[in-house]
Parts: C-alpha cells; structure tokens; sequence
C-alpha cells in the first residue's frame, strides 16, 4: 500500500493547512473553554469542507474515501487543533438501524453540528453490564414517556438530542433475557421531563459529562430507531464503532505530544518517554494497516477491541511519560496524564475489550 498522497489528496491537504494557519489559533483553548467552543469548532470545520467528508452526500457528507478522514486528523493534529468531533458512531448508529425518514430528519444537522447529541445509554447500575439497564419506555398513545437515571453522558449539558436506551417490554415472569426488550430513542433534551447535573472530572473539566435524569420525558413513538426490542442491535453497532481508532488522528495527536516532550529533555531521555515514543509509532503503523485493509474493503468485527486496547495503552503510556517529564508543575501535561486515565473506561473497559478478545477472537471459553 502507498500512503503517500494523491494529487487529489495533496490540493486538499494544502487547502487544510491554509485554512488552519488562518482559523487554528482561534480554537486553542483548554479546561471547559475546550469544551464549550466544541459545537463552534464543528460548525467552522464543516462550513470550510473539512467535516464528514467520508459520509453520504445526501446527508451533508462529500462522499470521498475514509483517506480524507485521515488527512484532516493529521493536519489538526500537527496544527495544535482540537480533535474532530467524535460521533461517527452515532451517525453510523442511525445509519444503520434508523428509518429513511429519522435519517433525512437528522443526520443533516448532526453532520454539519447545528444540532447536537449526547448518548444515553450508561446508568449507575449499567455499565459493562449495559444490559441490565433500567430505564423505561411506557407506551402512551402516540408516544413514550421514558423514567431513569443515565450517568457519564458526554455533552449533556449542550446537547439538543439524546439517543436513549430504555426498556420497552415489561418481563414480570423474568424470563426474557436481559438484552431483549430494550429500544433506542431519538428523544429531545429540551423539555421538562429531562434535568442534566454536571458531573465534574479529575481534571477540573465540569462541562464534559453529565448525569441525566429521565422523569415522564416525553417522545413521539415515530422516534423510534428500528422496530421495538432492536434496541441491542444498536447499542451493539454503536459500541463496537466506538472501539475503533480507525482514524490516525489518536495516533499522530500522540506521536506530537511525545516529540515535544522530547525537545524539553536535557540530557538523558526518561525511559517512560522512549517507551511511549516506541508505543505511539506502533499504534501509527496499526492503524495504517487498519486503514489499507478499510480502504480494502474489509470490515472489522470484534477486532475493534483490539485497536480501542492498544490506544489505550500508548495514551497511557503517553500520560506516564508526561509525568516523567514534567512532573505535575505543568498544567497541560498534567491534565492530559489524568485524561489518560478515563480512557480504560470510555467506550468499554479495558478488562471488557480482553474479554471480547478473549471470548470472540481467541475463541476462550469466558
Ligand atoms: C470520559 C467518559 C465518557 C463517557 N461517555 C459516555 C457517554 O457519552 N454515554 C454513555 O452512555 N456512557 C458513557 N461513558 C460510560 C462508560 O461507557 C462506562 O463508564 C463504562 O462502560 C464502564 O461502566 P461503569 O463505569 O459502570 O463501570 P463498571 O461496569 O461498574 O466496571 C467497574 C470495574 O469492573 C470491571 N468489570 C465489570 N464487568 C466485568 C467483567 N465482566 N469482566 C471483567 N471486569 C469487569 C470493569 O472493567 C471496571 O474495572 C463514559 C465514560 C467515560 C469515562
């Protein structure tokens, strides 16, 4: 496989960096700035051609090869941007299991970021076990109202839409199995019936996550995604697009945080430093491989695990080698150390991926 540029890929690459030594310096920002300046920042991506470029022209994509995807992360990457906005999975969610008509009505505004969504799918007492989550959808003529608790829900506090799972079969004899009888919903947050409590994270970030608390919200039955109990099989198409860095955008964030580290260092290199560097270049090889084999035309299955395993590894190892570095004296390293340490759990926990490792690749009996 060559990776070097096309002609095509080349003009837009220069056209990006032109755009980002122009709008970059703009978005830089951390704590909750970082945060709240994330809808702007999508918006302004989109606007210059620069967002979604790999999805469907019909919905507000530009149709072009997941290379593109690549090139943008690269370059924001290099340029000390903020990250693209993660919610491929959601669009792949409704892209997979949503009507025609739930697609025309929203995947528009959830690509170009005039409208925007949370998932809603964790609880306190769901979370590896996501099954046995508890909150209700009661049928109610032509809509459902939905009670519960969600917790961990990213962008809460802003989001116009959040895709909700909740159970809609009542199982008083307790003989269905957990992930049955569980449907996803399109359900506004802009309503009575939804309150959103911030919830504040190691790094002193409060507009990241929130709790949510569902109580008589209400939603038409027509937003419903797929047919009433399909709601696993999203869930599942969800997590599992999750899981995947198929982007090298995680990597070449990573491989730039250890080379600036580096040209702090006098003297000799703290191994935590060399280790992450020989981390970060693997997971950039991997993920080209994942790449070639995508462009390729092979889709991935539970080998999501493995890639969402190996990222987690060499962020952490990246967070270690800050602390090697710098100590806690510096306020940015030391925040994305912390950060390092949520992402064993977001989107599936670390000992969850080995289990599926375990279970769906190495075929183990788990
Ligand atoms: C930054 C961040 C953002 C998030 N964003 C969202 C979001 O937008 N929407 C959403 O719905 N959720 C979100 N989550 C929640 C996330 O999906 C859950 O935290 C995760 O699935 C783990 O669930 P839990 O926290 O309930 O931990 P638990 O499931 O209670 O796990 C506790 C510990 O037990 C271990 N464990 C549990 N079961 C097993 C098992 N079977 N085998 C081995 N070990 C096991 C786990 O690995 C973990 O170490 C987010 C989390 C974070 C940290």
């Amino acid at each position: 496989m060559d990776f070097r540029d096309s002609t095509e890929e080349a003009a837009f690459r220069d056209r990006l960096r032109s755009w980002l030594a122009d709008n970059a310096a703009s978005f830089k920002a951390s704590g909750d700035d970082y945060w709240a300046r994330m809808g702007e920042w999508h918006q302004a991506l989109y606007a210059a051609g620069f967002f979604g470029t790999s999805w469907p022209k019909e919905f507000g994509g530009q149709d072009l090869p997941p290379v593109y995807d690549v090139i943008v992360d690269e370059e924001l990457a290099r340029a000390g941007a903020p990250p693209r906005p993660s919610l491929g999975y959601l669009v792949v969610g409704l892209g997979h299991h949503g009507s025609k008509e739930l697609q025309q009505r929203f995947l528009p505004g959830m690509i170009n970021g005039t409208e925007r969504w949370c998932q809603g799918f964790s609880e306190p007492g769901a979370g590896s076990d996501l099954a046995s989550l508890t909150t209700t959808a009661t049928r109610d003529g032509d809509n459902y109202i939905i009670n519960g608790h969600k917790i961990w829900t990213s962008y809460s506090d802003v989001a116009d839409w959040c895709l909700v799972l909740a159970r809609t079969e009542k199982d008083a004899a307790g003989r269905l199995p957990k992930h049955k009888g569980i449907s996803a919903f399109i359900v506004s947050m802009h309503q009575d019936g939804i309150e959103q409590r911030p919830l504040q994270m190691i790094n002193g970030v409060t507009t990241e996550f929130g709790q949510v608390a569902f109580d008589g919200a209400v939603v038409p039955a027509s937003n419903m995604v797929g047919e009433p109990g399909d709601g696993w099989r999203l869930a599942m198409t969800v997590v599992s697009h999750e899981r995947e860095p198929s982007t090298l955008g995680y990597s070449a964030r990573y491989g730039k945080l250890v080379r600036e580290m580096a040209s702090r260092v006098e003297g000799k290199v703290p191994e935590d430093l060399a280790w992450a560097g020989v981390q970060a270049e693997m997971l950039r090889l991997h993920v080209r491989r994942r790449l070639s084999e995508q462009l390729d035309g092979l889709k991935h299955g539970p080998e999501g695990s493995l890639d969402k395993l190996l990222m987690t590894w060499v962020e952490q190892s990246v967070g270690h080698a800050a602390l090697a570095v710098t100590g806690t004296s510096d306020p940015e390293l030391l925040s994305a150390y912390l950060y390092s340490r949520a992402q064993s759990v977001m989107g599936g926990t670390s000992q969850i991926q080995k289990n599926i490792i375990a279970s769906r690749i190495l075929g183990l009996g788990v």
